[in-house]
């Protein structure tokens, strides 16, 4: 017997009032999104649940998928029957008798809300225990802590069966909190920052700064499949690559060298905030570590803060780095991040860079540069990619075992 559907428990969002119907949509298309390479599967959303109709698919690469994304409370698998109660009798009897090893407690939990029904959910409780003890006359039944809940649900249009509930993500679905934009290098922290933005709801951009032929395609690959592993929290993100060649030219030949970090770090910042700008985002987000190297000292972030008033998010500023790997690892963007790829700003990266850089000397330097012209052709030559999930790896094997 295979399963039907994966019914999906929302999160925070039952919370949110007025504004559930958005969530509960904005987590179907997010889960629509991630979904896309599972081609036969339909998605359902009601105000309680939304239901991913498994039409054939082989339902624990799914789960998998759903347990990443984010408004998920709660998960369950379950078997969609005719309201027939020799059927369910069957069903009772068959799922128990796959899942019986010995010492195996359990008990069924039954409830109708379809109350035409000829049982009410005593009665059921009642036969559908029965007929488990018929065909294991060893297993026990304990009400407190049962190793198995059975859950059987007389509904209007069918019965449903489910015994496994698998915790979800948590968080709010991407999108709800509106739009922000990531500053996205190869590193190892930008992605971690990425992933707790989209946790609380926010969709992102994926802003990466590319210098070719200083930087390879490779670099640029990089950044786009970190990009891909985050689209499985949410669904697709576009990917945004801004040509910074000329810009890092110019403050090399111009710039004192121990400036030159804090002049490219403030051109980045600008062009984030015109891309942002143009795209309608509310914020900017980036992975800067509070001391980590000497563009994130608080003296190097004010003086790249300064070009803007728009509000710059900065998820792992107070974590060690120690801790920004380990979620890194455990949202699987860190194999990716320490790929040697060399990084736009390291390129021209100076031996010392000032940790406390002057604004007035900043602005100074700047003046021998035509700032508005640079930032503005750096827009203009950005190129927008949409990123989607990648293709879940058991398929394309059982594709290939399919072809043999
Ligand atoms: P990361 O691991 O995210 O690269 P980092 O510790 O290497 O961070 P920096 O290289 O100083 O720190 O960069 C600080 C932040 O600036 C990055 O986290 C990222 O948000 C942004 N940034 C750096 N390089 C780029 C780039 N090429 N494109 C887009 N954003 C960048
Ligand atoms: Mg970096």
């Amino acid at each position: 017997m295979n399963y039907s559907e994966i019914m999906v428990r929302h999160g925070e969002l039952s919370t949110k009032g007025k504004n559930r119907m958005r969530f509960i949509n904005k987590l179907k298309r997010n889960i629509q999104d991630v979904l896309v390479p599972f081609p036969a599967i339909t998605v359902r959303s009601d105000r309680d649940r939304t239901h991913v109709y498994l039409n054939g698919t082989d339902y624990q690469p799914v789960v998998e998928a759903l347990k990443l994304v984010f408004g998920i409370q709660a998960l369950s698998p379950v078997y969609k029957l005719e309201k027939d109660v020799p059927l369910l009798v069957l069903a009772v009897q068959n799922i128990m008798k796959s899942l019986y090893h010995e010492g195996l407690t359990f008990k069924i939990a039954s409830k109708r809300s379809d109350h035409q029904f000829e049982l009410d959910s005593c009665d059921l409780n009642r036969l559908l225990g029965g007929a488990v003890f018929e065909v294991l006359p060893n297993i026990q039944a304990q009400m407190k802590n049962p190793d198995i809940t059975l859950k059987v649900e007389i509904r209007e249009e069918a019965a449903y069966i489910s015994y496994e509930e698998i915790k979800g993500a948590g968080g709010l679905p991407v999108g709800t909190s509106g739009k922000g934009m990531l500053m996205l290098s190869g590193g190892i922290d930008s992605p971690v920052a990425g992933y707790l933005a989209l946790k609380r709801g926010l969709e992102i951009e994926a802003v990466h700064f590319a210098s070719p032929p200083y930087t390879s395609p490779g670099a640029l690959q990089k950044a786009q499949e970190l990009t891909r592993r985050l689209t499985r929290f949410g669904g697709n993100i576009q990917f945004i690559e801004v040509p910074f060649t000329e810009i890092q030219e110019e403050i090399k030949n111009k710039a004192p060298e121990a400036y030159l970090m804090t002049l490219t770090r403030r051109f980045m910042m600008r062009i984030t905030d015109a891309i942002r700008d143009q795209r309608k985002g509310l914020v900017i987000i980036n992975g800067e570590s509070l001391g980590q190297v000497a563009s994130q000292t608080l003296e190097s972030m004010q003086a790249i803060n300064a070009v803007t008033t728009t509000p710059v998010i900065r998820p792992v500023v107070t974590m060690d780095k120690l801790e920004i790997i380990e979620m890194a690892q455990t949202i699987d963007t860190f194999d990716i991040s320490i790929q040697p790829f060399e990084d736009c700003c390291t390129i021209f990266a100076p031996d010392r860079p000032k940790t406390n850089p002057k604004l007035s000397n900043v602005e100074k330097y700047e003046e021998r540069f035509d700032v508005a012209g640079l930032v503005k052709r750096a827009v203009a030559g950005i190129v927008v990619t949409e990123i989607t999930p990648e293709v879940i790896n058991d398929d394309v094997e059982n594709l290939i075992d399919d072809v043999l």
